[in-house]
């Protein structure tokens, strides 16, 4: 799928088939997913733009460079704090952002329950996580209200995508890249990806 980055790496493939595993518990695949987190990151983060800058060594002048903004990650709760650790340990001096969203059990829809995020969006890379992206609805959600505040460079991270959130999310927000380790068969009727891995956040919480 165009405009989709699917991070085919063994070591991402090998974590998601056991975060997959119904017997996978809630320590182990806290552990995983933080891992997977990592690999991942560095895909998405492979097209940050850069600025070219000299600096001293301790010998000579070397060309070097650096990120040209300043990077806030922005979590799904609560399923992205799954990944959040592990990405900050990759990019420490990012900043953080909260976004609280949940679905509304019969129409599906989502629904803000918490915002938090600097001022200025426009001037930041913005990385939005969230596990999963299911009928789209949430990162849509998400999605209008970091461009409302602003945001200009924003890419998507997941871990499974159903076809049906892509598409969505391709509708509204077509030059969001999005990066995720699987885009699966479908959603099933209670908004469930198939095979998906069931509720990430009551995988990783154990709740
Ligand atoms: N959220 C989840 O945690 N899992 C799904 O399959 C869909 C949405």
């Amino acid at each position: 799928m165009k405009g989709v980055t699917v991070i085919a790496h063994p070591l991402v493939q090998h974590n998601l088939t056991r975060l997959r595993d119904k017997r996978t518990q809630p320590l182990e695949f806290r552990r995983l997913l933080g891992e997977i987190a990592s690999l991942m990151l560095y895909e998405a983060t492979r097209s940050f733009a850069v600025r070219s800058v000299s600096v001293e060594t301790p010998l000579a002048t070397a060309r070097g460079s650096r990120l040209e903004r300043e990077v806030v990650l922005v979590p799904v709760l609560r399923a992205g704090l799954g990944m959040l650790d592990s990405i900050l340990q990759l990019i420490p001096h990012a900043r953080v952002g909260f976004i609280g969203l949940k679905r509304e059990e019969t129409t599906l829809r989502a629904q803000f329950y918490h915002k938090s995020l600097p001022n200025n969006l426009g001037r930041f890379e913005v990385i939005l996580i969230d596990p999963m992206l299911a009928t789209g609805g949430s990162a849509v959600a998400a999605l209008d209200l970091l461009a409302e505040q602003g945001a200009r460079h924003v890419r998507l991270v997941n871990l499974v995508a159903a076809p049906e959130g892509v598409r969505l999310v391709q509708k509204n927000y077509p030059r969001v890249p999005i990066f995720t380790a699987a885009i699966d068969r479908r959603l099933n009727d209670k908004g469930y990806i198939l095979p998906g891995l069931g509720d990430a956040g009551d995988r990783l919480f154990g709740t």
